[in-house]
C-alpha cells in the first residue's frame, strides 16, 4: 500500500468473506466457526463474535439469539425472530436400562425420532437422517409409515445437541441408524459428520453410518475419506433371500454390494461393520452363517448380529439364544470377528428397526 492511499475497511455487508460464505444460513446449528464468523460479519458485527456465537451454539446449547447475554443488547432484538435451528422435544419416554425416545418436533412440525442411550462411560445418540424411509425394508417399522423429506444438516446435528441438553452429559458417540437412508442425503449427513467433528467435539471415529446400500453411493461416500465407521445392513447371505427382506436389493445384487464395500475398504483403509438382522427360521440357520462366511472370507469386516426386535406389521420371529449362539459358532470357526447386538430401548420402541412417529400419544401433544 503507498504511503498515500487511505486504507478503507470492507464493509461488512460486501466483504470477501461475506460473498464467501452461504448466506442460505440460517439455521446457525451445524454451521462451522468461519460460516458463524461470516454470519456475524455480515450482520455487521465484529468477527469476534462468530466465536462467542460458536460457543452459545454448541457449548452452551443456546436455543435463540436473544438469550446470548455477550451480545448487545440493541443486536440481540435484531435478530431474537432468526431462527437458530433447534426443534422441541414433543415427546419423551424412558425404558428400564435408561435409553430415552425423543420425539422431536420441526419446523415444519414433522417428527422425528432420536435415541439416547446411556453406557458406562458412554453416551451414545442414534440420529434419523430422513423423515420417514422410502427403503420398505419388510422387518422395519420406519418403513412402514413411507418416506416425507430428508432433513437438513442442523436438524440432523440438533437431535446430538438435544440428548446432550437432556442428560446433561456429553455425547460421546453418535450412530446414524435412526430414520431414514443416510446415503439418499449424503450432503447433508457429511455437513452433519463434520459439524459433529468439529463443532459439538466427537471423534469422527465414535461416528457411525449405516446404510442398506445404494449402488455407487458407498464409492462416493468413501471419496471424502472420513474416518467414521461405516455399516452395511446385508441382512442375507445370499441375492434371492436378500430381495425378500429388502426391495431396493433387487436392483442392486449383493456381489455388486460386496465388490464396493471391498473399494471402501481399500480407499479408507477402514474395514467395514456388516449388520445381520436374525429373524427366525428365514436367515439365521448354520448354513446361512456358512455362506455368508464365504462371502466375508479376507475381507476386512466385522459382522454385527441384531437379534430382531418385534414390529407389528411383520410376522417375523426373535431366534432363540441357542440358535443365535450356532450362528456366532459358525462364523467364529471360519476366523470372522461377530459379535451381538441386543438392542436397547425395547420397552420404549426405541430400539432398532421400531423408530416410527404413529406412536405420539395425542394428550402429550
Ligand atoms: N437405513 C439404514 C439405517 C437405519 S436402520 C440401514 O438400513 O442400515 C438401522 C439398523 O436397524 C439396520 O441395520 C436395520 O436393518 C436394522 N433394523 C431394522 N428393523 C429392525 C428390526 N425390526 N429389528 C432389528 N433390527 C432392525
Amino acid at each position: 500500500m503507498s504511503a498515500k492511499s487511505v486504507p478503507v475497511l470492507p464493509s461488512p455487508k460486501t466483504s470477501n468473506i461475506a460473498q464467501q460464505a452461504n448466506f442460505s444460513i440460517p439455521p446457525l446449528v451445524g454451521a462451522g466457526l468461519e460460516e458463524l464468523t461470516a454470519w456475524v460479519y455480515n450482520q455487521g458485527q465484529p468477527a469476534y463474535r462468530g466465536k462467542q456465537l460458536h460457543e452459545w451454539i454448541y457449548q452452551k446449547g443456546v436455543r435463540s439469539l436473544s438469550d446470548i447475554s455477550v451480545f448487545p443488547k440493541q443486536w440481540r432484538a435484531e435478530v431474537a425472530e432468526i431462527p437458530i435451528g433447534r426443534s422441541n422435544i414433543h415427546y419423551r419416554s424412558v425404558a428400564s436400562d435408561g435409553t430415552v425416545k425423543y420425539l422431536l418436533q420441526l419446523a415444519d412440525n414433522q417428527i422425528i425420532e432420536c435415541v439416547g442411550i446411556p453406557a458406562e462411560k458412554r453416551l451414545t445418540v442414534c440420529v434419523s437422517t430422513q423423515v420417514g424411509c422410502p427403503m420398505a425394508c419388510d422387518f422395519c417399522a420406519t418403513g412402514k409409515e413411507g418416506y416425507k423429506r430428508n432433513l437438513a444438516r442442523h436438524e440432523i446435528v440438533d437431535q446430538v445437541l438435544t440428548v446432550q441438553e437432556d442428560f446433561q452429559q456429553r455425547v460421546s458417540h453418535v450412530v446414524f441408524m435412526g430414520m431414514g437412508e443416510p446415503l439418499l442425503n449424503t450432503d447433508h449427513v457429511i455437513g452433519a459428520i463434520k459439524s459433529l467433528n468439529q463443532d459439538v467435539g466427537i471423534g469422527q471415529r465414535n461416528l457411525t453410518v449405516s446404510t442398506v446400500g445404494i449402488r455407487d453411493r458407498i464409492r462416493s461416500f468413501a471419496q471424502h475419506q472420513l474416518q467414521v465407521t461405516l455399516a452395511v445392513s446385508l441382512h442375507a447371505p445370499n441375492q434371492a433371500l436378500r430381495e425378500q427382506l429388502i426391495p431396493s436389493a433387487r436392483s442392486y445384487p449383493i456381489e455388486d454390494l460386496l465388490a464396493e464395500c471391498r473399494e471402501y475398504v481399500k480407499m479408507t483403509g477402514r474395514r467395514v461393520s456388516f449388520e445381520y438382522i436374525l429373524l427366525a427360521g428365514v436367515n439365521d440357520l448354520p448354513e446361512h452363517a456358512l455362506e455368508l462366511t464365504r462371502h466375508l472370507r479376507g475381507f476386512q469386516s466385522h459382522v454385527n448380529l441384531i437379534p430382531y426386535n418385534p414390529i407389528t406389521e411383520a410376522d417375523y420371529k426373535r431366534p432363540n439364544q441357542n440358535r443365535i449362539q450356532a450362528f456366532v459358532k459358525v462364523l467364529k470357526q471360519q476366523q470372522i470377528a461377530v459379535s451381538v447386538r441386543y438392542s436397547r430401548g425395547l420397552e420404549a420402541d426405541a430400539a432398532c428397526g421400531q423408530l416410527r412417529v404413529k406412536k405420539v400419544p395425542s394428550s402429550e401433544s
